[in-house]
């Protein structure tokens, strides 16, 4: 059986200040993300014989995990997941930004960066309860915005996640109370461009 680690993070806690505060990311990290990992690795410990490459091929064949663990691998398996991508998403302000085919290819599917942010900060916003805004690759390689329920992942719906803003409270209450909307503008300043590119080109060549 493969054990699942909490991932380390490429920048320090207090990196992402003002936007993100050192204290809501270090116990993000290593409370909310260590849950999730440790609760997936207990969930796969009931069942050795399931065979799995990784996570993410774990939580697209969803419909093959034993159905007395599937729930437990949805919440803490999509959680371990989308954490792992969102820590690499995002980096300290103003030190990359949109460009390239990704920056030509968001233009063509939305119109402009500002209708995107637009339809993002949309799907951020009125995700009721907890959940995720995400950018994704469909099945014909296009760009999407949606926005998932509690840990769900979008890879369970065949959808390729380029880029996830978990807004759950843990996320931002400490410094935002429950202005989620604000955390969300604030947000788009600490998005790492340069890591978005990089999962568009391998979704797009997958
Ligand atoms: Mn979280």
């Amino acid at each position: 059986m493969k054990k699942f680690e909490l991932p380390e993070l490429n920048y320090a806690y207090d990196a992402l200040e003002p936007v993100i505060d050192a204290r809501t990311m270090e116990i993000h990290h290593t409370k909310h993300n260590q849950a999730y990992v440790t609760n997936l690795n207990a969930a796969l410990e009931k069942h050795p014989e399931l065979e799995y490459e990784s996570l993410c091929g774990l939580l697209r064949d969803i419909n093959n995990v034993p159905s007395d663990i599937r729930q437990a691998v949805i919440n803490n398996g999509g959680g371990a997941h989308n954490h792992k991508l969102f820590w690499k998403v995002m980096a300290p302000v103003g030190t990359t930004e949109l460009k390239g085919d990704l920056k030509d290819a968001i233009d063509n599917a939305f119109g402009s960066y500002e209708k995107f942010v637009e339809e993002f900060s949309n799907a951020a916003k009125t995700r009721f309860g907890s959940g995720w805004a995400w950018l994704v690759l469909n099945a014909d390689k296009q760009l999407k915005v949606m926005s998932t329920a509690n840990q769900d992942s979008p890879l369970m719906e065949g959808f390729f996640p380029l880029l996830g803003l978990d807004v759950w409270e843990h996320a931002y209450y400490l410094n935002y109370q429950n202005r989620r909307p604000d955390y969300v503008t604030e947000w788009f300043k600490v998005i790492n461009w340069d890591y978005v590119a990089e999962r568009f080109e391998k979704g797009l060549t997958k």
